[in-house]
This record gives C-alpha cells, sequence and structure tokens, in this order.
C-alpha cells in the first residue's frame, strides 16, 4: 500500500453504500437483482479504485467535496427536531436577524418591537 491513498470517508460511504446494493438485491429477482448486483459491483470498483490511487490530491479534493455534500444532508437532519419544538412552541415567534443570519426568539403578542441581535448588536423592527 506504499503511495497508495488508502481509505477515507468517501470510501467508508461508498462500501456502505455497495453493502446495501447487496442486501436490497436480495430482496428482488431477475432484472431488479441484475440492477443492483451491477450497482454493487461498479461502487466496489470504485472503492477499490480509489484506495489505490496515487493521485493524492484528486482523492483529497473529491473527499473534501463529499464531506461538504454529506455535512449539508447531516444538518438538514439534525435541524428537524429544532424545526418542530419551533413549530410546536406558541409563546416565541422566531426569525431570522438580517445582518447575521442568526436566528432569533421573541415573546408572541407585543405588536411592534425593537429587536436587537445579541450576535452583531444591529437593531430592527419587528411585528411579534
Ligand atoms: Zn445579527
Amino acid at each position: 500500500m506504499y503511495g497508495r491513498y488508502g481509505n477515507d470517508q468517501l470510501n467508508n460511504f461508498v462500501i456502505i453504500l455497495s453493502l446495501a446494493f447487496c442486501i436490497t438485491s436480495m430482496f428482488f429477482t431477475g432484472y431488479v437483482r441484475l440492477i443492483f448486483t451491477t450497482l454493487q459491483f461498479i461502487a466496489v470498483i470504485y472503492w477499490f479504485a480509489r484506495a489505490f490511487s496515487r493521485n493524492h490530491q484528486q482523492r483529497r479534493r473529491e473527499n473534501y467535496g463529499f464531506l461538504k455534500l454529506w455535512n449539508k444532508v447531516k444538518g438538514f437532519f439534525k435541524s428537524i427536531p429544532a424545526f418542530f419544538k419551533r413549530l410546536a412552541d406558541r409563546k416565541h415567534k422566531y426569525f431570522k436577524c438580517p445582518n447575521c443570519k442568526s436566528r432569533l426568539r421573541v415573546p408572541r403578542k407585543r405588536g411592534k418591537i425593537t429587536v436587537t441581535c445579541p450576535r452583531c448588536y444591529v437593531r430592527f423592527d419587528k411585528k411579534s
């Protein structure tokens, strides 16, 4: 393995994906099974090609792109419980600061109020 790229997060994802294709193919027969088996085969070949590659810079760039996308997906799923918590909270109103985009919470039914962002100290009017 000297000089070879080895394993990273994208390769871990690819091998888990190929395992998922393998397990999924067990539930089907005929062409669908063939498709999943082919996808599994392609994933394994891709894993080997990346793990044994000597072009470290390109592999690192691919991994960086993957991690950027993966963190977005992870962030979306992590934000779901907070979203429902905000939805259930009838005593406060939530909005984003127009300057720094941080999420702010103010009490409801106070009419027009001037809000000061605790993060960037920008003041703006909002109806609560
Ligand atoms: Zn702000």
